[in-house]
């Protein structure tokens, strides 16, 4: 048989596997289906969610960048700046700078694109080829992109407003240097859960403000001392933004981590505004729903093994029994009366195959038992056969012999029986045959076997009886029979037997044992007993006048 390892080879196991299987897999589609559901449920929401971070974000930066275009247009209109006088000019320059955590610097620029006040020192510097200060000669207002500080170093974004004279031409410059750190300790303070980042990214994917993550990246080695500038990413998000969409599902951020994030532009579209959560955060949420699965499939589990445990058992136990039952007939151990098959649970086609299995059982027994018994019986006397008596005589023989007791055995003929088959006809002489068994049964002990031997001879096998109490049994047995009559159609008619005996005392000579051997000298002594005229008992070894028993010796 071909069945694969996992299956398992017994009626109560498969039924176990496929029922748990039949319960399980329907769950366990419902529960992927169900997951996947809740799964992209719980992404969307927390799409949603950053979607709405991002625009908050954007309107922050908005506000913050506004903030900061009004301060260089509110200084541009001051009368002390309009006028030129320089020495106020510096002095407000200075307190404007000093009380503005994120301006680096208040700068006033002459119509030649020279530095003519600055509030951080007085060193002029020649701005006329910078794009703010074209553009202030055109008469408008810049805002430059990041850029590094010349003094500093550090990352600053320039917010220029022209100056212009009472009568309308262009008197040069003022800008603020803004250091990022005001919208740094934004997004630091847009920071939510416990993975959650919001930064700026511009069109090349270099990052604007700080990491969430700068530790990790200082330990990998991908930045110095800060990410902004310094880490340049082609995340998904970027890639999405630059095609005008938000991301789909999960992907690798910059620090190649598995986010879900949103993006909004701003500044006109060079700033990307990006909202990240971990993906494992953000599907936290499906724990409480993970958990009550699992519980209902432990409950369903434990629900279903009792049914199952009770269902295989009602299969399972009658069929082992019946297994057993039957094997043990195949090995030629016939179980007697002693198979209890009622089964009250059972299954009907099972409880029938336990009846139907029952009832040949019970009918196989009647059978065996009629066969056994007429397998020892003889049929016309009901005796026990020859069969019975070499094999019951010898247990008994040998049983005496090792428990040193006596034991006898009669070998008997009727006399001149033909004569009566010949005279009366062979009904006649079977029914004189269970007569005489019948007689024999009758007079002999209970203790003795009484069994036809063949033809018109039977044997007695007399255990406890030594050769006195033997022939006495004997002498009995011949008188008994030869005291009766026997009713024919012509008239009442007699019988005789002639009995020869042997005991087990004598040593073995004829047989392989010693029971054979008492059959032996019991057939001699019979001989003996036919020769001295019939209707006579002779035991193995007696004499008569004749000086018989030397000649049958002789002729042995
Ligand atoms: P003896 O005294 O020498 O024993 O003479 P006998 O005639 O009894 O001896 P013999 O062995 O010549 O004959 C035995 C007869 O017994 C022969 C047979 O027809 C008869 N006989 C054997 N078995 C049966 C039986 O079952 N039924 C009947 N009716 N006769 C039987
Ligand atoms: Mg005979
Ligand atoms: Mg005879």
């Amino acid at each position: 048989m071909m069945y694969r390892n996992w299956l398992p080879d017994t009626v109560a196991g498969r039924i176990r596997l496929y029922s748990i299987l039949m319960a399980c897999l329907p769950l366990l589609f419902v529960v992927i289906v169900l997951f996947f559901f809740i799964r992209n449920d719980t992404i969307a929401d927390a799409q949603r969610t950053l979607v709405e971070q991002s625009e908050s974000h954007k309107l922050f930066i908005e506000e913050w960048f506004q903030g900061r275009k009004n301060d260089a247009a509110f200084l541009a209109q001051l009368p002390a700046v309009r006028q030129g006088d320089l020495e106020q000019c510096r002095h407000i320059f200075k307190a404007f700078d000093e009380t503005h955590e994120d301006i680096s610097a208040v700068v006033m620029v002459g119509p030649n694109g020279k530095t003519v006040v600055n509030s951080i020192d007085s060193a002029v510097v020649d701005v006329s080829d910078r794009k703010y200060f074209i553009r202030a000669r055109a008469g408008h207002p810049h805002v430059t992109k990041v850029i590094t500080g010349r003094a500093s170093g550090q990352p600053i974004i320039i917010f220029s407003h022209p100056l212009t004279r009472a009568d309308g031409t262009f008197s040069g410059l003022v800008f603020l240097a803004s250091r990022l750190t005001a919208i740094n300790a934004l997004m630091n303070n847009l920071r939510f859960g416990s993975t959650g980042e919001t930064y700026i990214l511009n069109r090349e994917g270099y990052m604007l403000t700080e990491s969430r993550y700068l530790d990790q990246l200082k330990s990998e080695g991908r930045v110095s001392d800060t990410a902004v500038m310094q880490i340049k990413t082609n995340a998904q998000i970027l890639g999405d933004a630059l095609a005008g969409l938000q991301p789909q599902g999960p992907y690798a951020d910059y620090r190649g981590a598995r986010v879900l994030g949103a993006s909004q532009w701003t500044k006109g579209g060079s700033w990307l505004i990006v909202s990240e959560i971990d993906y494992a955060e953000a599907i936290r949420a499906l724990n409480p729903f993970l958990a009550a699965l699992l519980g209902g499939f432990i409950i369903t589990l434990v629900c279903l093994i009792p049914v199952l445990l009770r269902l295989t058992h009602s299969i399972s136990q009658p069929l082992e029994l019946l297994n057993k039952v039957t094997r043990d007939m195949a090995a030629g151990k016939f179980q007697r009366s002693g198979v209890d098959l009622s089964f009250t649970d059972a299954p009907k086609e099972v409880g029938q195959l336990v009846d139907t299995f029952s009832s040949m059982h019970t009918r196989v027994e009647e059978t065996l038992n009629r066969l056994e018994e007429a397998a020892v019986t003889d049929q016309l006397t009901g005796l026990p056969n020859r069969r019975f008596l070499m094999e019951e005589g010898a247990r008994i023989v040998s049983i005496a012999v090792r428990a040193k007791q006596p034991c006898s055995l009669f070998m008997m003929d009727i006399d001149h029986f033909k004569k009566i088959n010949d005279t009366y006809g062979h009904v006649v002489g079977d029914s004189v045959l269970k007569q005489i068994a019948d007689a024999l049964n009758d007079i002999a002990r209970s203790t003795d076997i009484v069994a036809r031997y063949g033809g018109e001879e039977f044997a007695v096998v007399a255990p406890g009886a030594d050769m006195a109490l033997a022939r006495n049994l004997a002498e009995r047995l011949r008188q008994g029979i030869a005291s009766m009559t026997f009713n024919t159609d012509e008239r009442p008619i007699s019988c005789t037997v002639s009995i020869g005996i042997a005991d087990n005392t004598g040593r073995a000579r004829f047989g392989a044992d010693e029971y054979e051997d008492m059959l032996a000298r019991a057939d001699k002594a019979l001989y003996h007993a036919k020769t001295s005229g019939r209707n006579a008992v002779r035991a193995y070894g007696d004499t008569d006048a004749l000086g018989l028993p030397e000649a049958i010796e002789a002729n042995s």
